[in-house]
């Protein structure tokens, strides 16, 4: 068995298989292998599509196997530990391994434990999530069966991927009850343990006119402690200054949940990990701040962005050109801007394309206000990103 490699990826997800792509389509010679446990691949971003019933669940979800580069080699395995010193890491079956270059890219890890009841609950008695395969088709059954009392929807205290996907699928909901007569008796509402709407003011007024017109209750600084499934009620904790500490049972006819989230446990107890147990890279050349011959992007990553496939797409090419010239010997120019960008569905063919910088300026594609609701670009989330997902981005062409 080979236990040497020249690049090592640590995850087979979005970032990581779109980088080694973009690494070999560079250079085929390049011995490459990538380390992931799981035998799928999820294209998760349309998983707000299925739980609003317009997405086919089954077309989410591919085999590992078939989006693995060619020319790669695919290490079936989990990392359970790294010892940079050493340019080693730890395999769950005992095996260690040693490279030349580490990309670092596990992903986030969803703590769905650090919810009384919710693991217990998930799938059933009214208590959804569009953030696991599992469920997501789940939450069209619970929008659906909601006819009247409370929808309520949730944001953790904590970073998440795809901050607008806790709101997207409250968007949609509230949209499905109004186009179904029953916005008068269902109230929906967002329980969030953040402090605003949205970072972007230019979108985030948007958003709040739809909010006001929808009668949509927002609920700031609280986070989400417990559900009881039988009883359909959630406890909630406030953590603000005005609220600290205050518990709120909340009844509920749904409740969709996004979860506490956090860097992979593997990733915050290791050597390579920030304070905030994130990988530690420098935010514009994406290498490691401690250890050169390292490298991380996406979710797993410390670099102060929104957390998205989207924010992928810029990374990746600017780690391909800094790991080459690393592996060459020359300085690091490329710099990546912090951009990236969320879809906010804000109902059945509605959608307004926030895309934005470290800075949190708009940094947009198209030659057009795109902090206007449009049905075009609705069309692009529904059907052109998916594609170009499987068929562009993976495979390392953009
Ligand atoms: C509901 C939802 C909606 C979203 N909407 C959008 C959107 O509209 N637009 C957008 O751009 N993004 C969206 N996203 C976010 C996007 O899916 C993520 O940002 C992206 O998948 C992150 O890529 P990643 O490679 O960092 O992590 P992932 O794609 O999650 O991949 C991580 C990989 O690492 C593997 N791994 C984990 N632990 C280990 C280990 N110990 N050893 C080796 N491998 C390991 C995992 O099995 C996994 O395959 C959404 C996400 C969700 C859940």
């Amino acid at each position: 068995m080979i236990t040497h490699y020249p690049i090592l990826v640590v995850g087979g997800g979005n970032a990581g298989i779109s980088v080694s792509a973009q690494l070999l389509n560079k250079n085929k010679k390049l011995q490459l292998a990538i380390i992931e446990p799981s035998e799928k691949h999820y294209y998760q971003p349309a998983w707000s599509l299925v739980g609003a019933g317009i997405f086919n669940k089954a077309k989410t979800e591919r085999s590992e196997a078939s989006v693995i580069p060619k020319g790669a080699t695919w290490i079936r395995d989990a990392v359970t530990s790294f010892k940079p010193e050493e340019n080693k890491v730890y395999l769950n079956n005992g095996i260690s391994l040693t490279y030349d270059y580490l990309i670092v890219a596990p992903g986030i890890q969803l703590n769905w434990g650090e919810v009384k009841g919710l693991k217990e609950n998930l799938g059933k008695n009214g208590v959804c999530s569009n953030y696991d395969f599992r469920y997501a088709d789940y939450t069209w059954t619970c929008i659906q069966q909601t006819h009247q009392g409370k929808a309520i929807f949730t944001n953790p205290h904590t970073p998440v991927k795809c901050g607008g996907a806790p709101q997207k699928i409250m968007y949609l909901a509230s949209d499905y009850f109004r186009k179904q007569g029953r916005n008068k008796q269902i109230e929906v509402a967002m329980w969030s343990g953040g402090t605003r709407v949205f970072g972007v003011p230019k979108y985030e007024e948007v958003l709040k006119g739809i909010i006001a017109e929808r009668h949509i209750n927002m609920q700031f600084h609280q986070k989400l402690v417990e559900i009881d499934g039988e009883n359909k009620r959630a406890k909630f904790i406030g953590i603000g200054e005005q609220n600290k500490d205050v518990e709120t049972w909340v009844d509920f006819s749904m409740i969709h949940v996004t979860p506490p989230q956090s860097a992979p446990d593997f990733i915050r107890n290791s050597p390579l990990a920030n304070t905030a147990g994130w990988v530690d890279v420098d935010r514009f050349t994406l290498q490691h701040n401690k250890y050169k011959n390292i490298f991380s992007l996406g979710d797993a990553s410390s670099l102060p962005t929104s957390r998205t496939g989207a924010a992928i797409r810029k990374q990746a090419p600017v780690l391909v050109k800094n790991l080459m010239a690393a592996m060459q010997d020359k300085p690091l120019e490329a710099r990546y801007n912090g951009y990236t960008s969320c879809p906010i569905i804000t109902g059945y063919g509605k959608l307004m394309l926030a895309e934005f910088d470290y800075d949190n300026q708009p940094a947009e594609t198209f030659p057009f206000n795109q902090a206007k609701e449009r049905w075009s670009m609705f069309m692009l989330k529904r059907y052109i990103l998916p594609w170009l997902y499987w068929n562009e981005i993976l495979p390392g062409r953009m």
